[in-house]
């Protein structure tokens, strides 16, 4: 397996591997840039086929840190980790401290928060071992969970999107297709519901769609029928690579604005999107309100109104994104990339900026 060449390493700083027999624990630490800041990204649990897809989930993971926090204005790097194990069976006490050693032993390069298999329990059991672990704030609404952040975030970048492409500050009667109504998903659902939009939602949960349906008066629809409605807007909320050649070629909307991460099965998939009039939402825009709520927590002032005027800047940001393709042609992920870039000095925008400045 090659590390320096592998296809993902995109001028990673470092990346760190260790091993715990006692505990068990086998984990994979990427800090893809840190000039903004430390880099800050959340620890998954998932029971990865091999070493190989661990390493690429954390690279890409971690990279897109970097762009996420260059976007959202703070100072942060990107970075990521990922235990390799099934959460429900494999993780225990002894193998959280155990990766509170290994984060601890970046001294600080590395912070960490929650993500896809660890909880805020887990954070508190890690931080026994180091103080570099956020979203575990005591006493505030959520509990250090990010999520609520999230989805807010979604929600404001969304009215930017429908603003954008149908020129109305309002949601009332928009038709709304949504994917996966879990922690993030459902508060969308809710904050849409609320602002007068019709939802239509999918999971792969039945009981999660069940809430949905009676909390919140939306549709259900099959998993798989979710790509082919009559929706105004797709939200996507549950898992990355949405956007591909199937679902694009059977999407009918105008927009895309959701929360997951990497949702472009390829980049070139940003450009089929906007050859279909379909107005593209960049994932890592739109979903920032986590990492700014968990910014905040790891500052130690957490002061929930400076938080939500921060996720609202995601607004101001999106639209920029959206007025900056419409002026240059290109897509609206190559715009938020070259932005990203210019804010965290990748070497190639410093080149560009050099370049264009002879
Ligand atoms: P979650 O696991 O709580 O929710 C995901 C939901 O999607 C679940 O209900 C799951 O059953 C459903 N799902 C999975 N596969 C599906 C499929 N094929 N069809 C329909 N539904 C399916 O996760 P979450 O925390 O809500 O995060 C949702 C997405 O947003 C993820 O991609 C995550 O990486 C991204 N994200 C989350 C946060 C956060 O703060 N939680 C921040 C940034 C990005």
């Amino acid at each position: 397996m090659s590390i320096f060449s592998h296809s993902a390493y995109d001028k990673h700083e470092q990346v760190a591997f260790y091993q715990d027999a006692k505990s068990g624990l086998k984990a994979i630490i990427a800090v893809h840039n840190t000039n903004l800041g430390p880099s800050l990204g959340g620890c998954r649990m998932w029971p990865y086929a091999d070493d190989g897809e661990a390493l690429n989930d954390v690279l890409r993971l971690s990279r897109g840190m970097t762009y996420k926090s260059a976007m959202a204005g703070l100072k942060l790097g990107g970075g990521k980790s990922v235990i390799i194990g099934d959460p429900r069976q494999d993780k225990t006490p002894e193998l959280l401290r155990a990766m509170g050693d290994f984060i601890n032993t970046l001294g600080g390069r590395y912070i960490t928060a929650e993500d896809s298999g660890t909880s805020v329990e887990d954070m508190h059991i890690i931080g026994e071992r180091t103080r570099f672990v956020s979203g575990l704030i005591e006493g505030s609404e959520h509990g250090g969970d990010p999520s609520p952040s999230t989805a807010y975030g979604v929600f404001v970048g969304l009215k930017a999107a429908v603003e954008h492409r149908w020129g109305r500050a309002d949601l009332n009667g928009l038709k709304v297709s949504l994917q996966g109504v879990g922690n993030v998903g459902f508060r969308l659902a809710r904050l849409l519901t609320e602002a007068g939009a019709e939802l239509f939602v999918t999971d792969i949960f039945q009981d999660n769609i069940d809430r949905a349906v009676s909390e919140l008066g939306a549709t259900a629809v099959g998993a798989d029928e979710i790509f082919d409605l009559d929706a105004d807007l797709f939200a996507p909320c549950a898992l990355g690579a949405v956007l591909n050649d199937d679902t694009i070629a059977r999407l009918k909307v105008g927009a895309v604005a959701g929360a997951a991460n990497n949702q472009l099965a390829e980049e070139r998939h940003a450009a089929a999107l906007r050859e279909k009039g379909i107005l593209y939402s960049p994932d890592y825009v739109i979903n920032a309100g986590g990492i700014i709520d968990v910014y905040y927590q790891q500052h130690g002032d957490y002061n929930p109104a400076q938080v939500k005027e921060h996720i609202e800047t995601i607004g101001t940001t999106m639209k920029e994104v959206f007025q900056r393709a419409d002026e240059t042609g290109e897509t609206t992920a190559h715009v938020a990339d070259r932005v990203a870039e210019e804010r965290f000095g990748h070497e190639d925008a410093l080149k560009k900026t050099d370049s264009e400045a002879a």
